[in-house]
């Protein structure tokens, strides 16, 4: 099985992921926890990604592109991948598309979680009250500039799933129970 998530920064995609993966004992790739894993092993790449992280930005294709390849390669016998924060642009679901084909593999769902831009500022000044500030980019300004991105390059992604019959969107206001529920509801449709 594989799945992709997406959802703007602040939607409950980590939180979402986990449930898959417990569920379905799915590999969770998520692109934003190999950057600050980079960070913190004070790597030339984590030092380069940070920066832009910090900004609110995407990190470049190619050094995304080229993480997913290794990761997906280093574990192309699981039962299956769960794309947490990626693809974040159309490059990128493109690069997806001709990777999995070479591995053979197939794409079964893409669920977006859909939340209103309101509702994650709220959220997100609640978690970076929770963390003291843990990540550094959840601040109210950067959150501002991460929606934009968000809405600028990443929902470009919709129209490609849409064509290919993939995409589900869940309501990601319902409580976290609900939404878990719905996603389960729809993979079983669509899988
Ligand atoms: P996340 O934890 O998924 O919200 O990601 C945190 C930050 O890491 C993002 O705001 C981007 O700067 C960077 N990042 C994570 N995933 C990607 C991606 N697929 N493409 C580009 N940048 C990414």
């Amino acid at each position: 099985m594989i799945i992709i998530l997406f959802g703007p920064p602040g939607a409950g995609k980590g939180t979402q992921s986990d449930n898959l993966v417990k569920k379905f004992g799915l590999i969770q790739l998520s692109t934003g926890d190999m950057l600050r894993g980079a960070i913190e092993k004070g790597t030339k790449l984590g030092l380069e990604a940070k920066a832009v992280m910090d900004s609110g930005e995407l990190v470049s294709d190619h050094i995304i592109i080229a993480m997913i390849e290794e990761k997906l390669k280093e574990k192309s016998e699981s039962n299956g991948f769960i794309f947490d924060g990626f693809p974040r642009n159309i490059e990128q679901a493109k690069a997806l598309d001709i990777l999995l084909e070479n591995l053979n593999k197939k794409l079964d769902s893409v669920i977006e979680i859909s939340v209103n831009d309101e509702i994650l500022i709220d959220r997100i000044k609640n978690r970076a009250k929770e963390m003291r500030d843990a990540r550094s980019d959840d601040n109210a300004d950067i959150l501002a500039k991460r929606l934009k991105v968000y809405h600028i390059n990443t929902e470009k992604i919709i129209p490609h799933y849409k064509k290919m019959g993939k995409l589900v969107t869940v309501d990601g206001m319902k409580s976290i129970d609900e939404v878990s529920q719905e996603i389960e509801n729809n993979l079983n449709l669509n899988i």
